[in-house]
């Protein structure tokens, strides 16, 4: 089996590499390097079954040979990055995807596009599951994302009924772990790095907005799972942790885990951060017999691990 991964010097594209490696695919990489690092996917150059493209998937893709599997990661995920990115991301969160998923047509593939808990915008339900239809801002600085996120699932979304793709939509919650880019704006790589600094950690706001964090290793599990499963065509599925926690109790469980003496800085909020984020995940344990194995607790523990360089 073949797969073509977009995004795969990225945070999640390069654990996806190894996994699909790992279960026996030949893996083509695509990245342009844009918030990836050729450093994530060094280790991958020396196996055989793995090859890499330097390439910006907003223009025509074409790979020779069969693809079976198609999964498009490509994107800034980073409010930071998308924000110092955005027509970027909207490009290739919509000629990307349009790409891709033409390159899938041609070459009969399945294809798996690598939605985000963004649809839901500042959700007004809670949990979120499925068939909530989001509450997004179309002109608010993170729209960039967002609405490009939504444009990707409704061209996926064409593709199937106007084609018959065997497309499936993963919508991830933030997921965290080890290879996240020390700078890249996220909460969790930036009270690690502040705390490891003896710096004050910015909250945006009071802190009481929540996030519900997936480590990668259970996130690549449920994209995998979703990749290889049978008659799943069409399928729109939630994958994140639904242990949900503040960003005020993350700030002080990153203090207390680093054993750090930086103290709690307060700046204004940002324009549109959703209050509430946790997702329903009843649809992937039902198709996927998915759910996270890693508590937040641990995997916050191999993440800083991972930071400190042990
Ligand atoms: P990342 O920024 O670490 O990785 C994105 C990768 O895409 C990078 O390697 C980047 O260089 C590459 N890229 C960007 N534009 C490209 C282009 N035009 N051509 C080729 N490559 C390009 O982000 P990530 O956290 O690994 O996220 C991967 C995907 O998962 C994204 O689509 C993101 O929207 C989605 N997602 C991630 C999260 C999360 O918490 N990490 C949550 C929801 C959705
Ligand atoms: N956040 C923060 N300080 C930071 C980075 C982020 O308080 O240095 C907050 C941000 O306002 C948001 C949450 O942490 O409420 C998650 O932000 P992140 O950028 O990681 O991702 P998001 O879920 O907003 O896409």
């Amino acid at each position: 089996m073949r797969v073509l991964i977009t995004g795969v010097a990225g945070f999640i594209g390069s654990h996806l590499a190894e996994r699909f490696l790992e279960e026996g695919f030949y893996v083509i990489g695509m990245d342009n390097f844009l918030t990836g690092s050729p450093d994530n996917i060094a280790h991958l150059f020396e196996k055989k079954n793995f090859r890499f493209i330097h390439y910006n998937v907003v223009n025509y893709i074409y790979v020779e040979g069969p693809v079976d599997l198609v999964v498009h990661l490509a994107c800034p995920a980073s409010p930071v990055d998308y924000m110092n990115h955005p027509i970027h991301t909207m490009k290739v969160d919509s000629l990307g995807t349009l790409n891709t998923l033409g390159f899938a047509k041609l070459k009969g593939s399945r294809y798996v596009f690598a939605s985000s808990s963004e649809v839901y915008g500042s959700a007004q339900v809670h949990p979120q599951p499925e068939d909530y239809w989001g509450y997004v801002n179309p002109v608010g600085p993170r729209s960039v994302y967002d609405e490009a996120k939504r444009f990707s699932e409704a061209l996926c979304m064409a593709y199937h009924r106007e084609h018959g793709l065997d497309v499936r939509i993963a919508r991830i919650f933030n997921t965290y772990g080890p290879r996240m880019r020390r700078n890249d704006g996220r909460v969790i790589p930036t009270f690690i790095e502040k705390a490891l600094r003896g710096e004050p950690l910015p909250i945006y706001g009071d802190g009481s907005q929540t996030r519900s964090f997936c480590y990668i290793d259970d996130l690549v599990d449920g994209l995998f799972r979703l990749s290889v499963e049978e008659g799943l065509a069409g399928t729109v599925v939630n994958l994140g942790n639904p242990e949900e926690v503040s960003i005020l109790e993350l700030a002080q469980k990153v203090i207390e885990l680093s054993e750090s003496s930086s103290k709690i800085e307060f700046l204004p909020p940002r324009d549109d951060d959703p209050p509430r984020r946790c997702p329903d995940i009843s649809r992937a344990k039902k198709l996927l017999g998915w759910f996270p194995q890693i508590s937040f607790e641990e995997g916050l523990k191999i993440t800083f691990r991972w930071f400190v360089g042990l």
